[in-house]
C-alpha cells in the first residue's frame, strides 16, 4: 500500500466539529465591523516579495526568517502573505482608495509564517484585521481599541484579556533614542541573550521586548524612551489616554512594548491574556503613518490592528464561552422506509425547506432500519424526527416524534407538516 499523504506541518485542517465555533466567531467579528462602519476588503494571499521587505522591514523576524518566499514559473519572487497590513496598503493605494479620503477597512483570511508550530502558533494561521487610512488623530486610535473591547464583551472574554499601551513617538524621536540605546547596549553586550546581541546592530528597539529575564533586568538601567518623546506624540498619547479613560477601558502603560514590525510610530498596543501560556497576544496593532509613503504613495496617516483567530478560538474554549447548541447539525431529521416513501419524503424535504426560512433539515440517505435512522437523528442534534413508512404514505400522513423528551409522537396529515414543524422549531 502507498504511504498516505499528510498535511504540511503547521498547516492545520479545521474539522466539521470545530467549524461551528469558527463561524460563530467570524459572525461576531462581522457584526462589530458593521457596527462601526468598517468595510470589507479582500486581497490575494500572495504578493511580490518586495512589498513585505519594504513595509515590514528587512531586520524583522518576519522578513528575516518567517516568510514563505519562492520563485514562480516565470522566475518572479513571490511571498505568501505573512500579514495583511502591507497587502491592504498596497491594494488601497493601487486603487486610489487613500486619495484624499478616509477609509475604514477590515479583512480576514489565512497568513503564512515559517515558525515552530506549537499551541497558538501555526505556519498557516488566520487573522482578522482592521485598518484606517487618512486620519491622524488619537480619536481613531481610540475607536480601534474601543471596538475590540466591545468584541471582548460580546464574546464574554472581557475578564480574560488586558490592554497594554505604549507610544513609539516620531521617527526622529525614535532615531535619537536608538542611538543612545545602542550605546548602552554595546557597553553591556556581554550581559545580553544571543538574539538581543544580534539585534543591537540590526533592530535595537526589539531588544526592549526580549523574553530573556537577564536582558529584561539589564534594561531597567537603559535610557528611558519617554524622555525622548516629541511633543506631538506626547499630546497624541495623552489624548488617547483621555479617550480610553472616558470609554472606561483600562490599560497598562508598557514602555517596553515595541511590537515586532518596523513600521509603527506613535500608538502601539496589544491585548494579552494569561490563559494561553506563551502565546498570550491575541490582538496587536498601532499607527504606521510612514508606510504608505514608503511604498511609493502620497504621505497618508494609517492605523490598524490584527487579531489571531486560532488564539481567539483557544481562548473561547479555555474560558468556556462557546455558545450552547453549536454542534447541532440539523433541526429536523426526516426518516423513511421503502422506495415510495423515500421519493415522497425527498419532495417533502424540499417543500419544508421552502416553507420554513432557515430550517436545517437532514433527509435520510442510504436506507437501513428505523432504529438506525433514529440513532442518526439523535447524533445530529435534531429536535424532532419525521417518519414516513408505507402505511403513512398510503394515508397521506407522517409521524412527528419530538426528541429530547418534549412531547408525544403524533400522526399528522402531510398538508399540516410545515405548520407543525415551524411551531416546534
Ligand atoms: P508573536 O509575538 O506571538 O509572534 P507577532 O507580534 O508576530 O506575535 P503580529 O504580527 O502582531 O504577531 O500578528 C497579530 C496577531 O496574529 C498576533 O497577536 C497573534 O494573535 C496572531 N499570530 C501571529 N503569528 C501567529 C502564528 N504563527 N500562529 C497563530 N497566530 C499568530
Ligand atoms: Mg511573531
Amino acid at each position: 500500500m502507498l504511504a498516505s499523504i499528510k498535511a504540511i506541518r503547521g498547516m492545520n485542517d479545521i474539522l466539521p466539529a470545530q467549524t461551528p465555533l469558527w463561524q460563530f466567531f467570524e459572525a461576531q467579528m462581522k457584526l462589530v465591523f458593521d457596527q462601526y462602519g468598517y468595510q470589507e476588503i479582500r486581497m490575494p494571499i500572495a504578493e511580490k516579495t518586495d512589498l513585505f521587505c519594504r513595509s515590514i522591514g528587512e531586520a524583522t523576524d518576519v522578513v528575516e526568517k518567517e516568510m514563505y518566499t519562492f520563485a514562480d514559473r516565470n522566475g518572479d519572487n513571490m511571498t505568501l502573505r505573512p500579514e495583511g497590513t502591507a497587502s491592504c496598503v498596497r491594494a488601497a493605494q493601487e486603487h486610489g482608495l487613500t486619495y484624499n479620503q478616509v477609509q475604514r477597512l477590515w479583512y480576514h483570511g489565512p497568513m503564512f509564517r515559517y515558525e515552530r508550530p506549537q499551541k497558538g502558533r501555526q505556519r498557516q494561521f488566520h487573522q482578522f484585521g482592521a485598518e484606517v487610512y487618512g486620519l491622524d488623530g488619537p480619536d481613531v486610535d481610540a475607536e480601534l481599541i474601543i471596538m475590540t473591547a466591545r468584541l471582548w464583551r460580546q464574546l464574554g472574554l472581557q475578564d480574560a484579556v488586558t490592554l497594554q499601551l505604549n507610544t513609539l513617538g516620531s521617527s526622529a524621536a525614535r532615531a535619537a533614542y536608538r542611538t543612545d540605546l545602542v550605546t548602552f547596549l554595546q557597553v553591556n553586550m556581554h550581559l545580553l541573550d544571543t538574539d538581543s546581541q544580534r539585534r543591537v546592530s540590526t533592530n535595537p528597539l526589539r531588544v526592549l521586548d526580549s523574553k530573556d529575564s537577564n536582558t529584561q533586568a539589564l534594561l531597567d538601567g537603559a535610557p528611558d524612551f519617554y524622555g525622548y518623546l516629541d511633543d506631538e506624540s506626547r499630546v497624541h498619547f495623552q489624548r488617547l489616554r483621555e479617550l480610553l479613560d472616558a470609554a472606561d477601558i483600562s490599560y497598562e502603560i508598557n514602555p517596553r512594548l515595541v511590537r515586532g514590525l518596523d513600521y509603527y510610530c506613535k500608538t502601539v498596543f496589544e491585548w494579552v491574556t494569561d490563559k494561553l501560556g506563551a502565546q498570550g497576544t491575541v490582538c496587536g496593532g498601532g499607527r504606521y503613518d510612514g508606510m504608505i509613503e514608503q511604498l511609493g504613495g502620497k504621505s497618508t496617516p494609517a492605523v490598524g490592528w490584527a487579531m489571531g483567530v486560532e488564539r481567539m478560538i483557544l481562548l473561547l474554549q479555555e474560558m468556556q464561552q462557546e455558545p450552547a447548541g453549536l454542534g447541532q447539525q440539523a433541526d429536523v431529521y426526516l426518516a423513511h422506509m421503502g422506495d415510495a416513501a423515500s421519493l415522497r419524503t425527498m419532495q417533502l424535504a424540499e417543500q419544508l425547506r421552502s416553507d420554513i426560512a432557515g430550517l436545517r433539515l437532514l433527509w435520510h440517505c442510504g436506507g437501513g432500519s428505523l432504529k438506525n435512522q433514529m440513532k442518526k437523528a439523535d447524533r445530529c442534534g435534531a429536535k424532532l424526527v419525521l417518519i414516513m413508512g408505507e402505511d403513512e404514505l398510503a394515508q397521506g400522513q407522517i409521524q412527528l416524534r419530538p426528541l429530547q423528551g418534549q412531547g408525544e409522537q403524533q400522526s399528522i396529515s402531510l398538508d399540516q407538516v410545515s405548520a407543525h414543524v415551524a411551531e416546534l422549531i
